[in-house]
C-alpha cells in the first residue's frame, strides 16, 4: 500500500512540475513555451517522466505489474525512452480486451481505482472500436487539468484565438473527442453555443443568427451540414465559419476531401487526432504550415507523449520517413499513462524542422487509416480512404460513396464501388482505383443524391462476403 502511494505521489509531481495553468496563450504564434523546446530538451523530460512513470504503473495497475513480472521486466528497467523501446513490447487492445474481460467492468489496465474515483472522478470514457468489449476509461480532475491545456496548445497552433465562438454538433457520447474540447473552450475563455440534438436545418438556424467560427463535429458532418445549407439556398462559404474543428475519422490525408470541404466552407479544417486509451486529449495536431507541402502533415505533441511507428507484422519499429503504424506512450495522465499502446494508424514520421517553430514530430501524409480497416480482397490489400481518394479524383463525383464487398456464386470474392455523377464516370473511376490499390472493381454510377447522406461518422464499406 505504502510504494502504491509514494509512486503516485512521485508520478504526479513530476506531472505537476510541467504543468501551466494558462487561460491565454504565451505568445500570438504559441500557446506555450514547450510548443518549441528543442528536441534534446523534450527527449530529456520524457526520459525524466519514463522513469517516474514505470514505477508508478508496476504499484498502481494489476495489468502493467503482471506484464512486468512475466516479461521479466523490473519498473527501474524503463527509465528513458531507449530503455522503453528496447524492453518492453508493444500493448495492444487485443491484450486489453482479454483484461476488461477477466475483470468486469474496468479492467486493470488503468490506475484509476474506486478511491480515486470517489475523491477526484472527472468523466468515465470508453472505447470506440466497433468489435469486441468495450474498454472502459475513467480520468480524475487531476487528468482534466493536463488535458486542457495539451488541447489548447493543439486549437492556438490550429489557429482559433480569443474571439472565436465555438458551435459542437456532436452528440456528447461516451467518446472523448467533444468533450475535450468542450472543456478546453473553458480553458481559453473560448464561448460554446451548443448545437445538440438538432437537425441540420435547425444548426444552419444556429450558424446564421449567432455566427460561430468554430464548427466542431466529424468531416462527413461538415459536409454534409453544408449541402443542407446549399439546399436551404445559402452559401457556406459565405458564413461566418472560419474553422472546421474535425476529429473521429481519418481526414487530412485524403487527398481530395480537405479541398472539397475547405472549398465548401470557405473555412480553414483543424485536425485533431487522438485516442481513448493512450492520447485522450489531443495527440496530433494541425500548424499554419500544415497544407503547405506536397502533403499535409499532423505534429505529434511529444514533451507529454512519445510517438512511434511500428512494422504491422513484427511490431517492432521501423526508422523514421517510413510507413508503419502508430503507437503511443502517455506520459500526461495520472489514470491512463499506458507504455507503447499500439494505436495503430497508418502513417511516416519526420523529425526534420518545420517552418512553424515547432519541433514536434510530424506524421506526414497524416493518419491513412487504422490497421483494423485495412480491407483484404482476394489477397490484396488496401484502406477505403484510398478508395476515396480515386472517387474524389474524379472530377464532378458526389460526397457519398460505397464500397460493397461481395461473394461471387462462383466463391471469387468483388468489389463493387457505387458513386454517384451525372454522367457516367465509370470507367473513370475505375481507373483511378486501379492506379492506387492495383485492383480491378465494378464501378455503378447512380444519379446524384441517390446514396444516403452522412451525417456523423460515415459508413463506407458493406463487407457482405461469405467468410
Ligand atoms: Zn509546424
Amino acid at each position: 500500500m505504502m510504494r502504491a502511494e509514494t509512486t503516485r505521489t512521485a508520478w504526479m509531481g513530476v506531472l505537476d512540475k510541467y504543468h501551466e495553468e494558462r487561460n491565454a496563450p504565451v505568445s500570438s504564434l504559441y500557446w506555450s513555451e514547450k510548443d518549441i523546446w528543442s528536441r534534446d530538451r523534450t527527449r530529456a523530460v520524457q526520459d525524466e517522466k519514463i522513469a517516474a512513470v514505470a514505477p508508478f504503473l508496476y504499484e498502481n495497475s494489476a495489468f502493467y505489474r503482471r506484464r512486468f513480472d512475466r516479461l521479466g521486466v523490473a519498473p527501474t528497467d524503463l527509465h528513458s525512452v531507449d530503455s522503453l523501446i528496447a524492453n518492453w513490447p508493444v500493448v495492444t487492445k487485443q491484450e486489453m480486451m482479454e483484461d476488461a474481460i477477466a475483470h468486469p467492468p474496468f479492467g486493470t489496465y488503468t490506475a484509476c481505482g474506486a478511491a480515486e474515483w470517489a475523491d477526484r472522478g472527472w468523466m468515465h470514457f470508453s472505447s470506440s472500436g466497433s468489435t469486441g468489449v468495450p474498454r472502459v476509461f475513467r480520468y480524475t480532475h487531476f487528468d482534466r487539468k493536463f488535458w486542457e491545456q495539451a488541447n489548447a496548445r493543439a486549437l492556438h497552433s490550429g489557429g482559433l484565438r480569443k474571439g472565436d465562438t465555438i458551435l459542437p454538433m456532436v452528440g456528447f457520447g461516451p467518446h472523448v473527442f467533444a468533450w475535450g474540447v468542450q472543456y478546453t473552450a473553458a480553458a481559453m475563455r473560448l464561448p460554446v453555443i451548443p448545437g445538440g440534438g438538432m437537425d441540420g436545418k435547425a444548426r444552419v438556424g444556429l450558424i446564421e443568427r449567432f455566427k460561430p467560427s468554430v464548427l466542431l463535429c466529424t468531416p462527413s458532418y461538415a459536409l454534409y451540414l453544408g449541402r443542407v445549407m446549399q439546399e436551404m439556398g445559402l452559401d457556406p462559404a459565405a458564413s461566418s465559419v472560419k474553422w472546421l474543428l474535425t476529429g473521429g475519422e481519418p481526414f487530412s490525408g485524403v487527398a481530395g476531401t480537405v479541398e472539397r470541404l475547405q472549398d465548401l466552407w470557405g473555412a480553414m479544417s483543424v485536425e485533431f487526432y487522438g485516442c481513448t486509451e493512450a492520447s485522450p486529449h489531443c495527440g496530433g495536431y494541425s500548424c499554419p504550415e500544415y497544407q503547405a507541402g506536397d502533403e499535409n502533415f499532423i505534429h505529434l505533441m511529444e514533451d507529454i507523449q512519445v510517438w512511434e511507428t511500428v512494422d504491422p507484422d513484427t511490431l517492432t519499429p521501423v526508422p523514421l520517413r517510413e510507413k508503419g503504424l502508430t503507437v503511443c506512450t502517455n506520459l500526461n495522465s495520472e489514470s491512463s499513462p499506458q507504455l507503447r499502446f499500439l494505436v495503430g494508424d497508418y502513417t511516416r514520421l519526420d523529425d526534420s524542422p518545420c517552418s512553424c517553430g515547432r519541433h514536434h514530430i510530424k506524421a506526414v501524409g497524416c493518419m491513412t487509416g487504422r490497421a483494423d480497416d485495412l480491407v483484404n480482397l482476394r489477397g490484396i490489400k488496401f484502406f477505403p480512404v484510398q478508395i476515396e481518394e480515386a472517387v474524389r479524383a474524379v472530377p464532378g463525383t458526389g460526397d457519398e460513396f460505397q464500397i460493397r464487398l461481395t461473394t461471387q456464386p462462383d466463391g471469387m470474392d468483388v468489389m463493387e464501388v457505387l458513386v454517384e455523377h451525372s454522367t457516367d464516370v465509370a470507367d473513370a473511376v475505375a481507373r483511378e482505383i486501379r492506379s492506387r490499390c492495383e485492383i480491378r472493381c465494378n464501378v455503378r454510377v447512380l444519379a446524384p443524391n441517390t446514396l444516403p447522406k452522412t451525417e456523423m461518422k460515415a459508413r463506407r464499406v458493406f463487407d457482405e462476403r461469405r467468410k
